[in-house]
């Protein structure tokens, strides 16, 4: 099992400190199963930097409908058009997101491509959506693993948002999305191998994870810490610290696992734990 970061950075760009990072986007693959968590925008090109057709992706898991997590429309597009040049037929495409971005897909494809509504030509990947339940948590099988997903608190509370687990053969990977401090983070990594976790809260704006919903580096290795996580990869950073002040505030907070501020590229092997 592997994890290959295709975006650490945020949702805008040009920023000193911040180099040749792209929004959030993580694929994780084991045995002959991938999944792409977020598909924020530009991940195309991260995927084909890495040698993986983006047209191959056949799940895609997103944590909530901001457009640096969420860039559904553009992705399936640019599917079909590829379908279109290189004469080949769509695809089933497995999309498991929070009930209000499938509710909502409809009008906001729509906005995108009014000319289209129903996407009937073979060149279009059959979508299946998958919508996560606006509770605790829900589960489904996927090949060899189980992919649960945890309600988290994000965007004032007025964003469903999840995280999710992956536990495989292979290993446990967890993801964050965004997030603040709740109970929903704290079981999705409850032990897991490798745990991708944001932190994009100022260092010291402890408010932030219970007023909007993101972390800051020492709330991330506080909750690895709890859930006795094997390695913490911090993620979603702004760039206004440095990467030795952001593993210092985590490191603050009594994590002793691994850790490591993820970059794009960046390829982890996904290993079990012996703690499991
Ligand atoms: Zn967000
Ligand atoms: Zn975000």
């Amino acid at each position: 099992m592997d994890l290959i970061v295709l975006g650490s950075g945020i949702g805008a760009s040009h920023i000193e400190g911040l180099p040749n990072r792209f929004p959030p986007a993580f694929l994780v693959r084991w045995a002959n199963q991938a999944i792409l968590f977020d598909c924020s925008e530009g991940v195309r090109f991260r995927l084909e930097q890495m040698g993986i057709c983006y047209a191959d992706i056949r799940h895609i898991a997103i944590s909530h409908a901001h457009p640096d997590h969420n860039a559904l429309v553009n992705y399936i597009h640019a599917v079909a058009l590829r379908n279109h040049v290189v004469e080949e037929q769509g695809s089933s495409l497995n999309i498991y997101a929070p009930q209000q971005i499938v509710q909502d897909f409809p009008a906001v494809w729509n906005g995108y491509v009014p000319d289209n509504p129903t996407r009937e030509e073979d060149i279009w990947p059959i979508l299946q959506f998958h919508a996560l339940p606006n509770q605790s948590v829900s589960s489904v099988e996927i090949g060899s693993a189980k992919l649960q997903s945890f309600k988290v608190f994000h965007g004032a509370g007025k964003c469903n948002a999840v995280a999710y687990r992956l536990d495989t053969p292979e290993g446990v990977f967890s993801y964050s999305g965004d997030t603040g401090d709740c109970t929903g983070i704290r079981a999705a990594c409850f032990r897991a191998d490798i745990f991708v976790c944001e932190a994009s809260a100022k260092i010291g704006s402890f408010d932030s994870a219970l007023a909007y919903g993101h972390l800051t580096p020492y709330q991330a290795g506080d909750i690895a810490k709890a859930g006795n996580v094997s390695k913490l990869i911090l993620f979603h950073y702004t760039g206004l610290e440095t990467e030795e002040q952001i593993l210092a505030d985590c490191r603050a907070s009594g994590y002793k696992g691994e850790l490591v501020c993820s970059q794009d590229f960046d390829i982890f092997k996904v290993e079990k734990s012996c703690l499991l």
